[in-house]
């Protein structure tokens, strides 16, 4: 007997992208007299936030003369490529993907890339936005050299904020049915903090919008210096997210910016295992940072406000670091994990 299986389209892909629940995180609710909401982008197909940002990528590939068999090229720092593969997989034929992705990028997603088809070449990351060798850079030369191969750029395609203008933006507004009083996102690209708070901005003038940062970015610099310095300090495990120059999508997100935060390795993991104790719900690094920011924001607005935030993605790509007694130790967290919490750390690689 023949079994045949239905397609997966890129239809039907792409009709499952957004929407994503908003959830209350109740117990920092309760604790800080003040909501906090989160979309938890995990329940997008692709699994992450990213999946926004390709839908419109790929339209605009498309309508710019993308062909059957052609070459799909980005830089990203992951999330970005695992939903062009997957997105590109739903077209018959598949587009190729080929990624060019920082040479520190954790290798548990490297595997992953690879599995789903995609080429991932590694660039320098000791470089900065100028140098030939910066993995942008590496892309655009790609491009210019290969015939059939296509550009996604989602740091200059302001598609990518498009697409948080048109879908994360409104569903928020519309799920709280406009009682937002802040919104605070990490920025990779920028296209989630740049897109959502424009549309925030243009349903309410005074919603506080703040940045959210990691260690080794100068984005909270940039931000509180009001554009002058892109200095940064230390470093961070926490992918997908900083900032050390301006990209296309957040060209006049100053004017929208209240302020900005850095939030330390050691509060992001402490965050990720508190919410998952507290609510059954496991999120990725940059969304501890988003929550923690959210807090600390929130604490700031009167009692009763409302704060939104996202989680952009799943721990599950990170556990080599983010589960790992080990690296936890080798890496100064350890001890600042409250000892009810250490059941989460079960993972023993070194
Ligand atoms: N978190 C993670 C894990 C990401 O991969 C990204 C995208 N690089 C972001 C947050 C930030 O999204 P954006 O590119 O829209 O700034």
């Amino acid at each position: 007997m023949t079994v045949t299986y239905a397609t997966y389209s890129s239809e039907e892909f792409i009709s499952k992208v957004g929407n994503t629940p908003l959830i209350k995180y109740e117990a920092l609710s309760n604790e800080l007299g003040r909501n906090i909401y989160f979309k938890l982008e995990s329940s997008n197909p692709g699994q992450s936030i990213k999946d926004r940002a390709a839908v419109y990528l790929l339209r605009d590939a498309i309508a710019r003369g993308l062909q059957s068999g052609d070459t799909l090229v980005e830089a990203t720092a992951g999330n970005t490529g695992i939903s062009l593969a997957l997105l590109a997989r739903s077209f018959d034929p598949p587009y190729k993907v080929r990624l060019f992705v920082p040479d520190v990028l954790i290798q548990d997603k490297v595997d992953l890339l690879e599995s789903l088809g995609c080429t991932v070449v590694k660039c320098r990351v000791d470089v900065d936005q100028e140098h030939p060798e910066f993995f942008l850079n590496v892309a655009q030369r790609y491009v210019d050299e290969h015939e059939g191969a296509f550009y996604v750029d989602q740091t200059h395609n302001v598609n990518n904020k498009r697409a948080h203008f048109e879908t994360t933006g409104p569903e928020i507004w519309n799920e709280l049915q406009g009682n937002v009083d802040g919104f605070v996102a990490a920025a990779g690209t920028g296209g989630t903090l740049s897109g959502v708070s424009q549309f925030l901005k243009s349903q309410k003038e005074d919603i506080v919008i703040w940045a959210a940062d990691r260690y080794g970015s100068g984005l909270t610099s940039y931000v509180t210096t009001g554009g002058r310095s892109w200095e940064s300090e230390g470093d961070s495990f926490v992918e997908g997210i900083g900032k050390k120059f301006l990209t296309t999508q957040m060209e006049g997100l100053l004017d929208r910016l209240d302020s900005a935060i850095t939030i330390d390795d050691t509060t992001t993991i402490v965050t990720i295992y508190k919410l998952y104790n507290d609510q059954g719900i496991w999120v990725g690094p940059s969304a501890g940072v988003n929550i923690a920011a959210a807090a600390v924001l929130a604490k700031r607005l009167p009692e009763g406000s409302t704060v939104v935030t996202t989680a952009a993605d799943l721990p599950q790509n990170y556990a080599s670091k983010l589960f790992n007694r080990k690296w936890l130790e080798s890496a100064g967290h350890w001890d600042s994990i409250p000892e009810e919490l250490h059941k989460y750390a079960t993972y023993l690689s070194v």
